[in-house]
């Protein structure tokens, strides 16, 4: 696909036409996934973070966010949970922290999930930038997969998003080293940023394609009050709608130009409707991850403002999760790790 076209496609505004593209991108879907969905269960394990992303509502300078830290024992109550509900992967995600007492702690609970499970447990990291040595020690220990967003992969942009400190090539140093350590590796960017245009998307679905990403998680971009990029911003319909839509373009783009790489149906969508997740399934992406964190805890993580399910229990959000799967006509895919594709042509 010529980037002329990919921008075409991005700009389409004409209703019928956009739910071609979605059509379209769904059947590139049942091509090479089928009307599967793969599930991962998200524990948020921490908010403590040493960044101060300017859109991001846990960001280091929000004073106002009481921090915590899930013990061991909770994670593994949760994991075992997830592991009777036949989940078979997971991803634990947190603020970014820097220290050996972190990079041992995780290092261990990878271990234990590993011995305590016997499905073949996928393990995916979102634990923020990792010196190589972190990243090695994460890896051997039995984490296969590491979620690391881009965020804007125009440099300009990304400067303009983040303080002078947050570095655009530090983030793809760490992105070049999750793959030379054989992670499958997984970006991803907010779609609708202040200051993003078309061409910055297509740029985006570009280096997803230069990086050989195997999985995308990307979503909306949403406001959050305390946040300076977010501060001024009003979520009004028409916003929600707007960012909602483009969500689902990105998703049917990276469906169409990347084919067999996984995609998240990210809770960002769900944020801006109630079935946003389910319109992501349709428009390409085939993978979905619900929260399992405790629901004691869910509160304290607020990246955007609306963030739904924040005292839904996950016995509960599971139902209703299964239920609206199947009301599309997909079905989920218990008991599988659910690999990239795209890693094993790869290799
Ligand atoms: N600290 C880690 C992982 C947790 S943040 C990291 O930054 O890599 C997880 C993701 O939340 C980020 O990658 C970012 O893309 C997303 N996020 C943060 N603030 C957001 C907002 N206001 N709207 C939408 N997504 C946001
Ligand atoms: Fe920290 Fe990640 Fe939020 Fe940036 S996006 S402030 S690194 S939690």
């Amino acid at each position: 696909m010529r980037d002329s076209e990919l921008e075409q496609l991005l700009a389409l505004s004409e209703p019928a036409a956009i739910a071609a593209l979605y059509a379209d991108a769904y059947r590139m879907k049942l091509e090479y996934v089928g009307k599967r969905v793969s599930i991962r269960g998200l524990i948020e394990i921490s908010n403590i973070c040493r960044k101060n992303c300017y859109y991001c509502g846990i960001r280091s300078g929000n004073g106002k966010v009481e921090r915590f830290r899930i013990s061991r024992e909770e994670i593994l109550d949760t994991v075992l949970w997830a592991y009777r509900h036949h989940f078979a992967s997971l991803v634990l995600q947190s603020g970014e922290v820097a220290s050996e007492a972190f990079t041992a702690f995780i290092e261990e609970i990878v271990r234990e999930i590993c011995a305590r499970t016997d499905n073949g447990m996928g393990i995916t990291l979102s634990l923020g930038e990792q010196t190589r040595e972190t990243y090695r020690r994460w890896r051997e220990a039995g984490a296969a997969r590491y979620l690391l967003r881009i965020e804007a992969s125009d440099p300009e942009l990304y400067r303009k998003l983040h303080p002078a400190d947050h570095s655009y090539e530090a983030r793809t140093a760490c992105l070049r080293m999750l793959r030379e350590l054989d992670y499958q590796v997984g970006s991803g960017v907010m779609i609708g940023l202040p200051g993003q245009t078309i061409r910055h998307l297509v740029k985006d679905l570009r280096f997803f394609q230069e990086y050989d990403i195997d999985m995308i998680g990307m979503g909306p971009y949403i406001p959050h009050e305390d946040t300076p990029l977010g501060a001024g911003l009003r979520l009004t319909e028409d916003y929600r709608k707007h960012q909602l839509e483009l969500g689902l373009k990105m998703i049917a783009c990276a469906r169409l130009l990347l084919r067999d790489v996984n995609i998240a149906s990210t809770t960002a969508l769900q944020a801006l409707d109630p079935r946003g997740r389910e319109l992501g399934l349709l428009a390409g992406a085939n993978v979905i991850m619900p929260n399992l964190t405790d629901t004691a805890y869910r509160s304290g993580y607020r990246l955007y403002a609306g963030k739904p399910g924040l005292d839904e229990s996950s016995e509960s959000s599971l139902e209703a999760l299964t239920k609206s799967v199947e009301a599309v006509g997909e079905t989920i895919l218990w008991d599988a790790p659910g690999d990239s594709l795209h890693y094993f042509r790869r290799h």
